[in-house]
């Protein structure tokens, strides 16, 4: 899609990126860290981040989708690539040729995958065995199946190559009683593999700040962290040093003086008080700007204005204190003047979490690299 003339944007801070991960780096420097791009990168645009993590020292890149791990290939970058998810079985022939890393969650998965790969191709495929430890999405809880999983992968060394093994925390970003029964779960099915695999990993953004770096993983997953947002609950003070990465940006695209008792929007949800400038903006909730935003302030020129009336598809209003030129910017996510908007605003007004918001900006918003 060409974007001449759209004009929301969202802008991606590539040295806050860099800065980001470094700040992981120095907290781990013992591990290699897997940068979590899955999603178009939290939303940030998948070719804007994976060049300054790479740049930065990333070991690799986690990813949902063997599509979403061919789209970076495709960039040309040759680092590991992990999908972390339970990936159709057909899909292991492509993965086999491109080099891409597959979760393996299950003793049965590796079974049916196997029918699709190629003996002959030198390239084996690389698998990282999930151990469920307690979040209940994927993967082995049994000690039983996964020695069976690593017999598989031995007696079929032909053509699978056994890479890693790792597990997810639930709650890490809550730091509770449940994380620390996982955390010590994982260590109790891993331990018999430690020297086996190449790379044992359990730590996400929030397990990877409050854990020090030790020798029992030699890896980790970073996700929300590297994007500058807080990966706790309730913000801690291990995050403050973390840049945001994306600002979300658009334009006012018609203002108007409206008289009291006039009625905006669908559902006539908004009477004017009084005689006020009401100023559309083109971003509606096709470009990922929630309907429930409403009555959420925006800035324009560091002065905070308000949602009025039903967020539309493509448009919103909003109450602002002068007559704006048509072009005047209008700040969603980010900086304007003295004051800021952050995405774990936006999310607690939305009553969601920041990976909510920042996933569902649309493709017809355009990443700018800044
Ligand atoms: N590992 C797995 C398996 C995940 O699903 C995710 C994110 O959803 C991550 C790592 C990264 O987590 P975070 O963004 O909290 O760092």
């Amino acid at each position: 899609m060409k974007f001449d003339f759209i004009p929301s944007k969202a802008l991606i801070d590539q040295r806050a990126i860099y800065d980001n991960f470094k700040l992981v780096q120095n907290l781990h420097p013992k591990k290699k860290i897997f940068v979590a791009v899955k999603a178009d990168a939290y939303g940030h645009g998948v070719r804007e981040v994976c060049a300054p993590v790479i740049k930065a020292g990333a070991a690799g890149f986690c990813v949902a989708y063997v599509d979403e791990a061919r789209e970076i290939r495709g960039f040309g970058f040759n680092n590991l690539i992990l999908v972390l998810g339970a990936s159709e079985a057909k899909s292991a022939a492509i993965a086999q040729k491109e080099d891409i890393s597959l979760t393996a969650p299950s003793l049965a998965w590796l079974q049916e995958v196997v029918k699709y790969l190629d003996s002959t191709n030198p390239n084996k495929l690389k698998v990282h065995l999930a151990i469920d430890s307690g979040m209940g999405r994927i993967g082995m809880t049994r000690i039983e199946e996964l020695e069976q999983a690593f017999q598989f992968v031995q007696d079929n060394s032909d053509k699978i190559e056994l890479e890693g093994m790792f597990t997810h925390f639930a709650t890490a970003d809550a730091d509770d009683e449940y994380y620390h029964e996982q955390q010590k779960r994982f260590k109790l099915l891993a331990k018999g593999f430690k020297q086996k695999v190449k790379y044992l990993h359990c730590e996400n953004s929030a397990s990877s700040l409050l854990e020090e770096d030790d020798d029992f993983t030699n890896s980790l997953r970073l996700g929300v962290a590297l994007y500058g947002i807080s990966p706790f609950i309730k913000p801690q003070k291990l995050e403050q040093k973390f840049k945001p990465v994306l600002s979300l940006e658009s334009q006012i695209s018609f203002i108007k003086k409206v008289s009291k008792g006039t009625k905006i929007s669908y559902g006539a949800t908004y009477t004017a008080p009084q005689d006020e400038y009401i100023a559309t903006v083109s971003i509606g909730y096709a470009d990922g700007w929630l309907r429930r935003m409403q009555g959420f302030n925006l800035l324009v020129e560091g002065e905070f204005c308000p949602i009025v009336g039903r967020v539309t598809m493509d448009q919103l209003m909003i109450k602002v204190s002068k007559c704006y030129s048509i072009g005047t910017k209008v700040t969603l996510i980010g900086n304007s003047g003295s004051k800021k908007i952050s995405a774990e605003e936006a999310a607690d007004f939305a009553k969601t979490i920041p990976y909510e918001i920042l996933t569902t900006i649309s493709r017809r918003v355009p990443r700018i690299a800044v």
